[in-house]
């Protein structure tokens, strides 16, 4: 299998190479030159199989044949065997049609585990095969450092540099990242928002001759192996619920549109999934353009949920890609004009196809309160702000037929925002072993300005370059 760029004009590579890659040259994301599609019956076999098994089924789709079976096997077996469920992403049902697919039973308590401990297994097979050192550097809205450092603290062949907001992320959020001991982990406190994180990150991929010196790779979910990785749960959680037989539905709360894009991408694998709501919080930009057809940028508001305080989606653009049919030069045109003015106009019949799979709700702060506060009474189930956000908008928009069941992506576990929680349902969470420990261990961050130069000098003296 080999991955194109979404701008049009970088060379065609192996899935081992986007693995290590992040953004393509031209500053497009890398997609698969062609969906892997799954038969009916491949998909009905996946019914009560392992976790681990049926994401080995589904990357050696993605990887072609860069990587054994077995070693695929071995590493998805490695990279579950720490979460606290068996089930790995258990199902556990709200109402008579409505589900929450619970993806925050891994170290640091949110779904960005999932895909990042099978990403660090994929980086020393990729690394090993290479005989080479790769420094990531990771922009966090909060639980992306956590579960990089999680994943990729220690590792000989990695170093990792976070760029989180300074001040806009929940304590736990903070801990899970500031209190590892490893030295190849820098976590770097940036006096701006999580969109000035991400567009440093994105300027570091583009600076001349830089990413070359220093080996740089991404975990954000611009790294397709993370989308690849949340494909599977689509997969499990839908068989479990009927599929392929039965289509199923999904509420999905969205900050950069990665884990969106990765059930677009099961779709488009063969999966029958009827809808996708995208809820967003009050940083809505995705949801208005899936309603509205115009793509524009605005300031970022500090909410609730933290981990999708973002304006500028990275994801958007491979949808956009997907919905323009796939041209890579408009694509170009449209992201270098959404650059300079902070707007697209998504055309009529690319805004067509993308509202076939998608539906877009914005959800208010006083709407989440409430939604953990009724949840809360209604099924005894205490959610996260950010799984409250995509529960409000499953309720209000639901799917198109009322018999087709709604799986609502709890993204991360209540005692990793206890101050919200606490705040609207008026309930302690009950806290983790692994999140009271955090609480005595000293920190180490580093403070910088929100400036291209300084953190690329930054980058350049841990590389040692
Ligand atoms: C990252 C994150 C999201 C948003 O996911 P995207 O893939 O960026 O859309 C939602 N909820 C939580 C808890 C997150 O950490």
């Amino acid at each position: 299998m080999r991955y194109i760029s979404t701008r049009g004009e970088a060379p065609a590579i192996g899935f081992l190479d986007a693995v290590l890659a992040g953004l393509a040259p031209d500053g497009g994301l890398y997609v698969p030159e062609v969906w892997p599609l799954l038969t009916q019956d491949e998909i009905a076999d996946f019914a009560g199989r392992p976790y681990p098994e049926v994401c080995a089924a589904i990357l050696a789709r993605f990887a072609g044949d860069a990587i054994p079976h077995v070693d695929l096997l071995e590493m998805a077996n490695e990279a579950y065997a720490g979460f606290t469920r068996s089930a790995v992403t258990p199902l556990r049902q709200l109402s008579p049609s409505t589900w929450l697919l619970e993806l925050f039973h891994g170290p640091t308590l949110a779904f960005k585990d999932v895909a990042m401990q099978l990403l660090a297994r994929l980086y020393e097979h990729a690394l090993t095969a290479k005989g080479q050192t790769l420094t990531v550097v990771c922009a966090t809205s909060g639980d992306t450092g956590g579960a990089a450092v999680e994943a990729l603290g220690g590792l000989k062949s990695v170093r990792l540099v976070v760029l989180f907001p300074d001040g806009k992320i929940s304590e736990v959020q903070r801990r899970f990242m500031t209190t590892s001991a490893r030295d190849n982990v820098r976590c770097v406190a940036v006096d701006g928002t999580f969109d000035d994180c991400q567009a440093i990150l994105k300027s570091l991929f583009q600076a001349q001759g830089f990413p070359q010196a220093v080996n740089l790779a991404a975990v954000n979910s611009i790294n397709w192996a993370r989308i690849a990785a949340q494909t599977v749960y689509y997969f499990t959680a839908a068989v479990a619920l009927g599929a392929p037989q039965r289509p199923v539905s999904f509420a999905v709360p969205t900050g950069n549109f990665g884990d969106a894009f990765a059930g677009f991408a099961a779709q488009r694998m063969g999966l029958p999934i009827e809808r996708i709501i995208v809820a967003t919080n009050s940083n809505d930009i995705v949801a208005r353009a899936i309603e509205t057809g115009r793509y524009a940028r605005g300031p970022v508001a500090q909410t609730q949920s933290p981990a999708m305080d973002i304006q500028v989606s990275s994801n958007f653009e491979r949808l956009y890609f997907e919905a323009v049919e796939r041209e890579g030069l408009e694509t170009s045109r449209a992201m270098r004009a959404f650059a300079e003015s902070g707007v697209i106009e998504i055309p009529p019949k690319a805004l067509g196809s993308i509202r076939e799979l998608f539906v877009g709700v914005g959800v208010s702060e006083a709407e989440t309160a409430k939604t953990m506060v009724s949840t809360f009474h209604e099924s005894g189930e205490l959610i996260d702000p950010h799984t409250a956000v995509a529960v409000a908008a499953a309720s209000r928009i639901g799917s198109k037929r009322r018999q087709t069941p709604l799986v609502v992506l709890s993204t991360a576990h209540p005692a990793k925002f206890p101050e919200a929680v606490r705040a609207a349902a008026g309930v302690d969470v009950t806290l983790p072993n692994s999140v009271r420990g955090l609480v005595k261990k000293p920190e180490r961050i580093d403070r910088l300005p929100a400036d291209l130069a300084t953190i690329k000098a930054y980058v350049r003296d841990f590389a040692g370059a």
